[in-house]
Formats: C-alpha cells, sequence, structure tokens
C-alpha cells in the first residue's frame, strides 16, 4: 500500500475509533462534549498522516460528532452558537494540527539525523563502540563487532572491558581502555602506540584508537564513543618500509665496507660512485675518481674491454664475470676480478652500470707460488708426500713414487704408509716413531724404504712433519725425505777407509819399531867389530878374518834395509820404475842366488837349483827380478830353521815361466797366504821374530811381478810344514837370451888421482883412505867451492862428488867444471844418498859421467871407472 493511502487509512481508521468512542461515551456524558474523542483523532492523524489527513479526520470528525452527538441530533443547525462553537473547535483542531505537525516534522528531523548517524557509523571503516555513562555498551558497528568478534546483541550491556580488551604490544600487560578514561576524565583520549587488541576468539591485531565523551545538550554527559582502527596493515607497511630502509642502509653499509671495489659508472662510462673498496683496490679517492672516465684505471692497451662492456649494458645484459689487469693511480698493474651489472631504471631501460672489481693479484701470486711450490715438489728428487689421519698417502711426488716403484697416485692410495718400510723396521716406526711425531710435532729417523715392485732397499732420512689447520686440528702428516743410500755407503767406506787406515798407522807404527829393532841388531853388531878393530895394533894381534866378514855381513845387511825402505818410498808413491830390456831367466835365477847365499850358507840351508832345459828368455828388470827371487830365496833362508832344504825350479809352462821357490821351513797358517803380500804384513809379531825384516820384501815381490805382467802365489799345507812360492812371468819370445852378464868382479883399478868430495868429513877421509889403499891417489874437500878449487889446481883423473854441499851443490860444481876447458875431459862421478831415477837424471843433465848411491859399493866403483876408460 502506498504510504500515502496507508496514512489516510490510518487517519479514518482513529477517525472511526474516536467517533466509537465518543458513541460508547453517549450514555455517561448525554449531550455534553460531542466533539470531545475527535481532537484525539486529529492528534493521532496528525502525528501518523501529517497535517492534511489531520484536516481531513478534523473535518469529518466535526460533521459525524455534530451530527450524531449534538442537539438536536441527526441534524444539522447552523445557529450562532454552533457557529461559534465551529469555529472553536476549528481554532481548538488547527491548533493540535500545527502542534501535532511541528512535533511530527521535529521527529522525522531527528530520526534522519539518527538514521544519517547509523549509517555513516555502519559505514565508516572505523571501528565504533558506544557507551552509556556506567561504561557498559550500547553500541557496536560492523567494523567494531569484527574486531572484537562480539556480536552488538551479545556486547550490549557488557562493560567495555570485556568487549574492548586491549594489551600493551610490548609489556602484553593489560591496559586500560581510553573509554573508561574518557569517562572518568570527560575528555578526549588516544590510545598510545603499540596497542594489542585480544579479540573474543583470542586473536590478537593491533590497533589505534581514541575516545570521546558523549555530551548532550546543556554538556551533560551521557556516555562515551570509541573509535578504533586495525593496523595491521599499516604496521605491515611501516615495517616493510623500515625493512626496506634498512636493507638500503645495510646495502649501503656493504658496499662501503666491503673489500672489493664497487663502483657506479654512466653509459659514458664516467664513473659516478666509488666506494672505499674502489679506493684501496685502484688507490684514487672517490673525490678523485667521481666524475670522470673509467678509463683512468684501464691499462691503454685494454681500453677496448671497455667498448665491449659498454656495449653489452647497452643491451640490457650482464657481463661474465672476468680477470683482468687494472692499472692503480700510482702506475702499478693489478689482477683484478671484475663483475659488471647493468642498473635499470622502473621502465627497464638501462642507466648505468655497476661493476665490482676484485683485486686477485695477491692470489694470482699466492697461485704463481702455489705453483712454483708444486713444480718445485714435483721435480725435487727429494721423497715428499702427505699422508692423511689414516696413513694412506695423498699424495707423492714424482721422485717418491719412482723410489718405491709405484706407478702413480691411485697405486699410492692403494698401500698404507705402513708398507713403506720392511716388516722388521715397522714396529719401530709406527709405535715409537710415529707417535714421538705426534707429540712433538715433527721428527726424523734414518730407516729403508722398500720398494713396491724389486722389493729393493733405500736408505732414507726420513723427516715427518705434523700439519695441522688454524685451529690446531690434525689434519695429517707430510714427509720430505732424502735418499742417503749413497752418502751410507760412502760413510761405510769412509769408516771403511778410517779403520784401514788406523790399521795402516798401526802397522806403520810397528814397522817403525821393527826398523828400529832392524838396524840395532848390525848396529850392535858393528859396534862390537869396530870395538875388536881398535884394540888391534902394531902389538895386537890382527883383526880375526870373522870379525870382518861379520862386519861386511852387517853392513850388507844395513844396505839391504836401506834398499827395502827406498823401495818402500817407491811402491808407497807409485814410483817404482822398470828399466826394461831382454833378460835371461837363469841368469836372473844365478844372481839371486849369489845374493843370498851367504844367509843360506850361515844358515846351513841345502840349496838346489833346478834350471829350465832350455834357457828362457823374458822382457824385464833384471836387476828387479834378481831383487825378487833374492827376496824369496832370503826369506826361505830366514823362515827354516838351519839345516833345511830350499829349492829353486824353473820351469815353462806354455807362454809362462813358473819359477816355484820351496822350503821346508816354518810354513804360512792358510789364511795369512794372501795377506803376508801387504805391507809391513808379517806372520808373528814383529818384535818376537828371530829374523830381521821390514814386512815389505813380499810386498815388492808382488808388485814387482805385476810391473811384469806376471803374478805371485804363496802355497802352504800350514805351519811348520814348509812354504812355496810360486811367481808366473810371462815369455818374451822374439829375442831369447841376450841378457848382460852381471858385471864381472874385476880387480879394482888403481893409480888414478881422484878427488873426493862430502861434506860428510868421516864420509870423504874413509872413502879417500880405501882409494889409497887400492893404489891411487886422492885428495879431499868439503864444500863446493873448495872442491871447485881443488880441481882446478890438482887437475885430477876423477872427481868424486857430493851432491848436497855447503856453498855450491854438487850439480853446479859439475857444471862449473865442465865449463873450463880442463875441465871437458874429466871424469865427474855423483856420489849421493839419492838414488831415484830423476836424480840420476838429473846428474846426467849437470854433466856428470855417472851416479853411485852411497854407500858406496867399492867394485861397482872401480867397474864404472873402468868401464868409462880411466887410465891408471
Ligand atoms: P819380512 O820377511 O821382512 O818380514 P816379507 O814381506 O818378506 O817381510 O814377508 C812377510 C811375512 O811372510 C814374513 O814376516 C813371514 O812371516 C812370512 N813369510 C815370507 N816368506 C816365508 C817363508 N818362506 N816361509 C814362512 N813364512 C814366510
Amino acid at each position: 500500500m502506498p504510504h500515502r493511502a496507508r496514512r489516510y487509512l490510518i487517519a479514518i481508521a482513529a477517525l472511526a475509533a474516536a467517533v466509537l468512542f465518543r458513541w460508547l461515551l453517549d450514555p455517561v456524558i448525554g449531550d455534553s462534549l460531542p466533539m470531545v474523542t475527535v481532537f484525539g483523532a486529529v492528534a493521532a492523524a496528525v502525528w501518523v498522516g501529517g497535517a492534511v489527513p489531520a484536516a481531513v479526520v478534523a473535518i469529518l470528525g466535526y460533521l459525524a460528532c455534530y451530527y450524531l452527538f449534538m442537539t438536536p441530533r441527526y441534524a444539522f443547525v447552523f445557529d450562532l452558537p454552533n457557529m461559534v462553537g465551529l469555529a472553536a473547535y476549528l481554532f481548538t483542531s488547527s491548533l493540535i494540527i500545527a502542534i501535532g505537525e511541528a512535533m511530527r516534522r521535529a521527529q522525522a528531523r531527528a530520526r534522519e539525523r539518527s538514521d544519517l548517524l547509523r549509517i555513516t557509523l555502519a559505514s565508516i571503516g572505523d571501528a565504533v563502540i558506544t557507551t552509556d555513562n556506567a561504561g557498559h555498551v550500547t553500541y557496536l558497528n560492523a567494523v567494531a563487532e569484527s574486531l572484537t568478534g562480539w556480536k552488538q546483541e551479545d556486547a550490549k550491556g557488557q562493560p567495555l572491558d570485556t568487549v574492548f580488551r586491549v594489551l600493551d604490544e610490548q609489556t602484553r600487560k593489560p591496559i586500560e581502555s581510553p573509554a573508561t578514561r574518557a569517562l572518568r576524565e570527560g575528555t578526549v583520549v588516544s590510545l598510545a602506540n603499540h596497542t594489542l587488541l585480544l579479540g573474543r576468539d583470542g586473536g590478537e591485531r593491533p590497533v589505534d584508537d581514541s575516545a570521546a565523551p558523549i555530551r548532550e545538550e546543556g554538556g551533560r554527559m551521557s556516555g562515551c564513543v570509541l573509535i578504533f582502527r586495525d593496523v595491521s596493515e599499516r604496521r605491515g607497511l611501516e615495517k616493510a618500509v623500515a625493512a626496506r630502509f634498512l636493507e638500503a642502509r645495510l646495502l649501503a653499509s656493504i658496499v662501503e665496507s666491503s673489500d672489493d671495489a664497487i663502483v657506479r659508472k654512466s653509459l659514458d662510462s664516467v664513473i659516478q660512485s666509488w666506494n672505499a673498496g674502489a679506493e684501496r683496490v685502484f688507490g684514487y679517492t672517490a673525490e678523485e675518481a667521481v666524475g670522470r672516465h673509467i678509463s683512468i684505471i684501464i691499462p691503454p692497451e685494454r681500453l677496448a674491454e671497455e667498448d665491449h662492456i659498454i656495449a653489452t649494458l647497452k643491451q640490457g645484459r650482464r657481463v661474465e664475470p672476468f680477470e683482468t689487469e687494472r692499472v692503480r693511480k700510482d702506475g702499478r698493474r693489478i689482477h683484478v676480478s671484475v663483475t659488471i651489472s647493468p642498473i635499470k631504471d622502473e621502465a627497464g631501460n638501462v642507466v648505468a652500470a655497476s661493476k665490482i672489481a676484485r683485486d686477485v693479484t695477491k692470489q694470482r701470486q699466492a697461485e704463481a707460488e702455489r705453483e712454483m711450490f708444486a713444480t718445485l715438489i714435483e721435480n725435487s728428487t727429494d721423497f715428499i708426500a702427505i699422508a692423511d689421519l689414516d696413513a694412506v698417502p695423498i699424495f707423492v711426488n714424482r721422485a717418491g713414487l719412482k723410489l718405491v716403484g709405484l706407478d702413480d697416485m691411485d697405486a699410492a692410495r692403494k698401500v698404507h704408509v705402513r708398507d713403506f718400510f720392511f716388516p722388521e723396521d715397522q714396529a719401530r716406526i709406527l709405535d715409537e716413531f710415529f707417535p714421538s711425531v705426534a707429540a712433538k710435532g715433527h721428527g726424523e729417523v734414518d730407516v729403508r724404504f722398500r720398494n713396491f715392485k724389486t722389493g729393493d732397499a733405500r736408505w732414507m732420512a726420513y723427516k715427518v712433519l705434523k700439519l695441522s689447520d688454524d685451529k690446531g686440528q690434525v689434519l695429517g702428516f707430510a714427509t720430505v725425505s732424502q735418499d742417503i743410500t749413497e752418502r751410507r755407503r760412502l760413510e761405510d767406506g769412509l769408516r771403511q777407509l778410517a779403520a784401514n787406515l788406523s790399521e795402516e798407522g798401526r802397522r806403520k807404527n810397528e814397522f817403525l819399531a821393527t826398523l828400529a829393532h832392524e838396524l840395532r841388531n848390525p848396529l850392535a853388531a858393528l859396534s862390537n867389530m869396530l870395538e875388536i878393530l881398535r884394540r888391534t895394533g902394531p902389538r895386537q894381534p890382527a883383526p880375526p878374518p870373522q870379525a870382518v866378514d861379520g862386519m861386511g855381513r852387517q853392513l850388507s845387511q844395513l844396505v839391504r834395509l836401506v834398499d827395502d825402505l827406498l823401495d818402500l818410498s817407491r811402491i808407497t808413491h807409485n814410483r817404482l820404475e822398470l828399466r826394461k830390456g831382454p833378460v835371461a831367466l837363469g841368469a836372473v835365477i844365478d844372481q839371486a842366488v849369489e845374493s843370498a847365499r851367504p844367509l843360506v850358507e850361515s844358515m846351513r840351508h841345502e840349496l838346489r837349483v833346478v834350471p829350465s832345459p832350455e834357457p828362457i828368455a823374458l822382457e824385464g828388470d833384471s836387476a828387479r827380478l834378481a831383487q825378487v827371487f833374492g827376496n824369496l830365496l832370503n826369506n826361505s833362508a830366514k823362515y827354516t830353521s838351519p839345516g833345511g832344504k830350499i829349492e829353486v825350479k824353473t820351469e815353462r809352462h806354455g807362454k809362462e815361466a813358473v819359477v816355484t821357490v820351496k822350503d821346508n821351513g816354518a810354513g804360512i797358517p792358510p789364511h795369512r797366504l794372501d795377506s803376508i803380500f801387504e805391507m809391513f804384513n808379517q806372520v808373528q809379531g814383529s818384535l818376537e821374530r828371530s829374523q830381521g825384516g821390514l814386512g815389505i820384501g813380499l810386498t815388492l815381490v808382488r808388485r814387482l811381478v805385476q810391473m811384469h805382467g806376471g803374478s805371485v802365489q804363496a802355497e802352504s799345507a800350514g805351519e811348520g810344514k814348509g812354504s812355496e812360492f810360486v811367481v808366473r812371468l810371462p815369455i818374451h819370445e822374439p829375442r831369447p837370451a841376450a841378457s848382460p852378464a852381471p858385471a864381472p868382479a874385476r880387480q879394482p883399478s888403481a893409480g888414478r888421482r881422484i878427488l873426493v868430495v862430502d861434506d860428510n868429513h868421516d864420509s870423504a877421509e874413509s872413502l879417500a883412505m880405501l882409494l889409497n889403499i887400492t893404489g891411487n891417489q886422492t885428495s879431499t874437500a868439503h864444500d863446493g867451492a873448495a872442491a871447485l878449487e881443488a880441481a882446478a889446481k890438482q887437475r885430477p883423473d876423477v872427481v868424486l862428488l857430493d851432491i848436497g854441499l855447503p856453498t855450491l851443490n854438487g850439480y853446479e860444481v859439475c857444471r862449473r867444471i865442465r865449463e873450463e876447458p880442463w875441465g871437458k875431459e874429466m871424469v865427474l862421478i855423483a856420489l849421493t844418498g839419492w838414488g831415484q831415477d830423476e836424480d840420476r837424471r838429473r846428474s846426467h843433465e849437470a854433466g856428470f859421467d855417472g851416479h853411485l848411491v852411497k854407500p858406496v859399493n867399492y867394485p861397482a866403483l872401480m867397474t864404472l871407472l873402468d868401464s868409462l876408460g880411466v887410465a891408471k
């Protein structure tokens, strides 16, 4: 039904009710007050329907009630009183209608306002709660319902603190609602920040709120309104902004504190930003760099790089990290690893470039050094290896692999460090050495390494080092070991040499003692015999011939000793020389037999010489060969008890001459058969021996035989069972036997004028005396100048000239005499203690005709003089 029709219907209904009500009152009030109920209907009509329906009700009500209840009833009488009554009625009705209309309007306005407020409150985004003066909820808008979780109907009448529960975000303690304060203080209160609203369902959300008292007109407070909103989103936003801000600051500080150079440059390569890292890496301060072209740090030859970079960036692409060279402000070149990325604006256009450069110079250097070390280690001849904590090799250098016979690292990783050692060394290394390395951090031991392939041993100076990281955590063990096999061999050799030397020293000492002993014997004998001679005089009987023979024997013993000594020196200095020529072996043997004969005879030995059926010719030094067999015969005589048997036998075995010297004497223990040929080696202790000798005879024999291309060997069935020395010499076929016969023992020449020069007076005088006895005329001189003078004055036939002389030496004297006309033909013979070949050569060069070694062998001197044709 339309609104208006409804209003009229209600007005008519009110009128009908008023008429009915008057009709009901009629028996009570009769004719009085016929209109009394109509006023109520008019008032109701004006309240419900407004002025027009009310006017209709007033008019229709008047007409109905006039007709029904006014006297005369059921008729219309228009008289004055009725007219006045009508006027009053109209006035009253109009008044009612006017007041009613005014009230109605006011109410409509109020309702409108209230609706507006309600709609506003319902539609605003904030939550609103109102309370009465006692703080009980009177209203919640929809937002408040959703934030608190309370429905309006549940919340109404509840204390505000039940519906609106707030906590401090930080302390999580309940806080007073601002509404409570607003009610208490009558002022607008806004809530502190960081307030959390606790929803009915237990959920929490940050809120921001304020409360104000509601005052009626006249200022009386009738409650309070609380307005709040969910600030989660704002908080999130704030947090996001703060986070972004923090991130930006973080980035900025990273950029600033980065060790890397971080640079922004425009697309025309102008530097726009320059961090502290860039200052450090390139040496330019930010002030110096910003605004300048990037080429300040690019070496001239690499400028093309920059063009390529910019081209790539302009395409919006990132430049792949690369390594290059840059130049510092101080001109120093550095290696850098560079990453360059485009910087885009919001529209995606490339506006600049960011460049991160890391100084890798040190890394490069470290790499180069590492490379160098690796090369060094690989090329080292030392064994260098690293093993992990399980003692499995993780690295072995090339030399190391080779040394132990491993093909490669794969093979090395399959073995255990233990396997490098021989089983007998393993306990020492694993249980003693390694624990000590673990404790001390390092250690060194000499041990053998086993070759995995051949099983050979190499002696190693095994040095082991514990490897730890910065925190002291043990990572493994390393070794740098040297192969000392050769060194040890040398050391052993040296040790042996030292032992030999000390043995040699001992033998030399022994030799000196022997020498002293050997010298004393003939000297003692000589001194005795000299004493005998002294006592012979005109009245004394002549010296017994045994004494003179004895003196001769002792002297020749002394001479032999001295000869041996000289030979000893020649052997030790390897200066033994042979004067080779064709040699008849038979003659050599005869000579040797002759030289040994005095001793053989004195020992009453039976000497048998068995020559070879045919003569044998050799190439050699006959004197030295005679010395060889003389020595052997002498030994046989010496080491055989008196009355023994000695045999010298010469045979030809193919191209060899075999000379055997055999005796039935002391014999030689089997273990000494070789060593007796060593120098100073004698079977018994030297001093206890009954027979003289220096222990060099056999050494000389062996050396001389070897120098002749032959060999000598000792054989003996043992001590007391005799000895046999077998000498083998190569036969020299082409030129058979034409050996110089031993010098014939001639009668000494006599009747010459001889000048004897020797600074040893005794020596000079005794020789002169000897020569005088044999019919020569002699004179003596004792220094060079005197000799020269005597020679000039006396013009002797022969000068026997010592070499070592005061004032002028023998060579000089000889030379000067030869310069004189009278001296050209004079026979000059050097008579000296020096008998080496070198000495002979020198004397020959100085102009001597002959060279004799002291003590002079008288028959030899005479033979020489004869051979030089010095007339008697
Ligand atoms: P020397 O005879 O001066 O001691 P040798 O070198 O001639 O030195 O001899 C070395 C050693 O060999 C002698 O000391 C002696 O012990 C032993 N020897 C040499 N010849 C014989 C031999 N015919 N019979 C037994 N021992 C010998």
